[in-house]
């Protein structure tokens, strides 16, 4: 049996108590992170802190003293789920045993893993996905999480190979939305209920500290909503002026964890600079999400294995797995796209190995197929995102050619239609 850290969860009363409790609690030297509310502690504030068990009592006087509002502190256990064979006898005797350790709460090494990913006979790959949705089901219960999004510049410094952005890209219309243009678009999905805004963006120097420091503040003020940052590579010292504007969240994606799989598809990164800007983010105390591209070239199960180790390695809280998809006038426009299944195996093992996260069932996974990602949450996904970028602007954030747009009511279709919940800040209707 591995070992397992002890740690205890914090259940706060609500979301402002919890960004206080984990503000304080890392002022005061603890170390913190933070993780979706399993759910058989509430799903009242949907985002808890994790401590170790040590500073249980330290922690404790801390949030007393600061009038830290929370319902309990409990101890985290890990996860076990029962019965996730589905009594089928046409797996092989190796697979089994994988599952095995998983229904009794061990960690899985990276050759299980890749064992678990190279799943191809039909058996095998059911009881997979039904085990990443029988993970999800225990870990975060039933409800699946709408963010809203605003792509709001497509400019870009980089020449990322595959991506459709890419500086060299002269065929593409180029846009920004002014600062004032985005809070207003934040405004607007908070009339929806949405209480979390991705700001998304190329790597876009335009901008500046100061520009985005006002952007967050001023959503901040306006509208109390989560923010999350999806804008590249930044300095550490703009990544700290962003944390204390009032950013909660961050997605830097590696792609592709492996170092030369990597390279090939970012011919302007380092791969060193990338990893060190991720801990840059868990230091600085964000909800840090990061993912992978799966099928880009090169690429086989060895590789996406390293992923999923590099994500629980890193402690990462919010996972986008997507297929690649060519993106027009790019070097890697006539390569295959990446396959469906695959990407369906990466969001289940993802559940199954780092459990407590939010992982969306993503944009490109609609785009591949039409229940692509209706399948992305019948495997594991517990996330959607909704587009709110402009209707005259989205067609050029052309980051892959012909990607799907995701409203609020295609959201609450599919959500309804996977028996799933709707999250219980969302209004249908304004
Ligand atoms: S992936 Fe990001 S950094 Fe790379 S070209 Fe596209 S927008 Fe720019």
């Amino acid at each position: 049996m591995s070992e397992h850290i002890s740690e205890h969860i914090i259940v706060c009363s609500n979301t402002s108590h919890m960004l206080k409790g984990e503000k304080v609690l890392r002022k005061e030297g603890i170390p913190v992170r933070l993780i979706p509310t399993p759910k058989k502690y509430g799903q009242l504030c949907t985002t808890s802190i994790v401590i170790p068990t040590e500073l249980k009592s330290s922690a404790e006087s801390i949030l007393r003293k600061e009038k830290v509002k929370y319902i309990g502190i409990y101890k985290l256990e890990p996860l076990r789920v029962d019965n996730l064979l589905l009594n089928d006898n046409n797996v092989k005797e190796d697979f089994a045993n994988i599952i095995r350790k998983i229904e009794s709460g061990q960690d899985l090494t990276l050759k299980e893993v890749e064992r678990l990913l190279a799943a191809e006979n039909p058996a095998e790959v059911e009881v997979l996905l039904s085990a990443g949705d029988r993970m999800r089901k225990k870990a975060v219960g039933d409800v699946v999480e709408i963010r809203g999004i605003v792509e709001f510049s497509n400019y870009c410094r980089k020449n990322c190979n595959y991506c459709g952005l890419r500086k060299a890209n002269n065929s593409l219309k180029r846009y920004r939305m002014t600062p004032r243009e985005i809070v207003e678009t934040a405004v607007e999905m908070r009339k929806f209920g949405i209480s979390t805004v991705i700001l998304q963006s190329g790597e876009d120097p335009w901008y500046t500290e100061e520009i985005m420091v006002g952007i967050i503040r001023e959503i901040k003020r306006q509208t109390g909503m989560r923010i999350t940052l999806s804008i590249g590579e930044r300095p550490r010292w703009e990544l700290e002026a962003f944390r204390k504007a009032g950013a909660n969240n961050y997605l830097l994606k590696i792609e592709s964890a492996n170092r030369k799989i990597f390279e090939l598809a970012h011919p302007d990164d380092d791969y060193d600079v990338r990893v060190r800007n991720i801990k840059d983010l868990k230091e600085l105390g964000y909800l840090t999400g990061s993912g992978s591209i799966v099928g880009l070239p090169g690429q086989r199960p060895e590789h996406l294995a390293e992923d999923i180790m590099f994500l629980k390695e890193m402690g990462i809280g919010m996972v986008g797995i997507g297929p690649f998809i060519p993106a027009r006038n790019t070097p890697f426009e006539n390569m295959p796209p990446g396959d469906l299944l695959m990407s369906l195996k990466m969001v289940a093992v993802a559940r199954l190995v780092l459990k407590n996260v939010f992982i969306p069932s993503t944009t490109a996974m609609a785009t591949l197929s039409p229940d692509g990602q209706r399948r992305g949450l019948l495997s594991g996904a517990n996330v959607i995102m909704v587009n709110f970028t402009p209707q005259n602007l989205k067609k050029s954030y052309e980051i892959y050619s012909n990607k799907a747009v995701i409203t609020l009511k295609t959201a609450v279709e599919l959500i309804k239609s996977t028996e799933r919940k709707l999250p219980p800040y969302i209004k249908e209707k304004v």
